[in-house]
C-alpha cells in the first residue's frame, strides 16, 4: 500500500519524527509514502526525509497559501531542489479560493510558475484545489501537454470535474473524507466512475483523519481505512484496491518496484 499524500515534516509530527511514522506505516502494510512539501523549509526537510528513508519519496513545491510570501528566488530554489532523483513531482501547487490566505493573482502566478518547473523537469504535479475548480482546470488546460500530468489530491469535486481533468493525464486521489458520515456524497460517485487505472488513496496527514480515528491526528498508517472504504463502495476486496492503487501510484510517480 502507498500513502500518496502525507506531510511527514509537519510540526504536528515533530515529537514522533519521520522514523516513527514510517515504522508504524510499515506495521500497517503501508510500505511507501509520498511526502509533500508546502514551503521552503518543508522542501528541504522533505528531501532530507527521502534521502534518509528508502520508502519515502519527495514532492517539492510551494502551497498556494504561500503565494504572497514567495519571491522569484524561492521559485528558483524549488527548481534546484526538485532536480534531486527522489523528487518525484512538483507540488503541492494549485489554487485555494476557500481560505483565500493569499491574493488570487499571486496564487495564479505561483501556480503557473510551478507548472513551468514541472514542464522543464518533466515531472508530474500534485494539485491542491479548494473551491477553485474552474480556474484550476483553465490553468491546467493552458499548460496541457507541457508537463506529464499529475494528481488532483484530496479530490473535492464531482464527476464533472473528474471528467475534465482525466484527459489532461490526471489521477484522482481519494482522502479520508470518504469515510465521513453515513450518507452518500459526490465523492462516492467519483469513486464508482473513476477509471480503475486513475485511482489513488491518501491521508493528507496530519489532517482529515478517516473513521474510526476521526478527530485524532492522522498518519500514513491510516490510509488503510481509505482503502477499505473504497473497496466497500466498489464491492471489491481491499487487497485488489491495494494492488491497483499501488500500481497507479508507481506509474504516476515513476517509482519502479
Ligand atoms: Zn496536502
Amino acid at each position: 500500500m502507498i500513502d500518496s499524500h502525507a506531510h511527514l515534516t509537519h510540526p504536528d509530527f515533530a515529537e514522533d519524527g519521520v522514523g516513527a511514522l514510517v515504522t508504524r506505516a510499515e506495521e500497517a502494510g503501508v510500505n511507501r509514502i509520498i511526502c509533500i512539501a508546502y514551503d521552503i523549509p518543508s522542501c528541504r526537510e522533505t528531501v532530507e526525509a527521502a534521502e534518509k528513508f528508502d520508502s519515502v519519496y519527495a514532492v517539492i513545491g510551494l502551497h498556494p497559501h504561500e503565494a504572497d510570501r514567495v519571491d522569484d528566488n524561492d521559485i528558483i530554489r524549488v527548481e534546484e531542489m526538485a532536480r534531486h532523483k527522489k523528487v518525484v513531482a512538483i507540488g503541492e501547487t494549485g489554487l485555494d479560493f476557500y481560505r483565500d490566505w493569499a491574493k488570487r493573482e499571486n496564487q495564479e502566478k505561483l501556480f503557473r510558475a510551478s507548472l513551468e518547473i514541472a514542464g522543464r523537469l518533466e515531472k508530474p504535479v500534485v494539485i491542491h484545489d479548494r473551491e477553485a475548480h474552474d480556474d484550476v482546470v483553465a490553468t491546467l488546460k493552458e499548460h496541457a501537454g507541457r508537463f506529464p500530468g499529475g494528481v488532483m489530491h484530496c479530490f473535492s469535486g464531482d464527476t464533472g470535474l473528474m471528467e475534465s481533468v482525466l484527459p489532461l493525464g490526471f489521477y484522482i486521489s481519494i482522502p479520508g473524507t470518504i469515510t465521513f458520515g453515513k450518507k452518500e456524497g459526490p465523492l462516492h460517485d467519483v469513486v464508482r466512475r473513476c477509471p480503475e487505472d486513475r485511482l489513488l488513496i491518501e491521508t493528507d496527514c496530519p489532517w482529515l483523519t478517516p473513521a474510526p480515528h476521526r478527530g485524532k491526528r492522522n498518519e500514513p498508517a491510516y490510509v488503510r481505512f481509505v482503502r477499505d472504504k473504497v473497496a466497500e463502495i466498489l464491492g471489491r476486496d481491499p487487497e485488489e484496491i491495494d494492488r491497483l492503487t499501488t500500481e497507479n501510484t508507481e506509474r504516476l510517480f515513476r517509482l519502479g518496484n
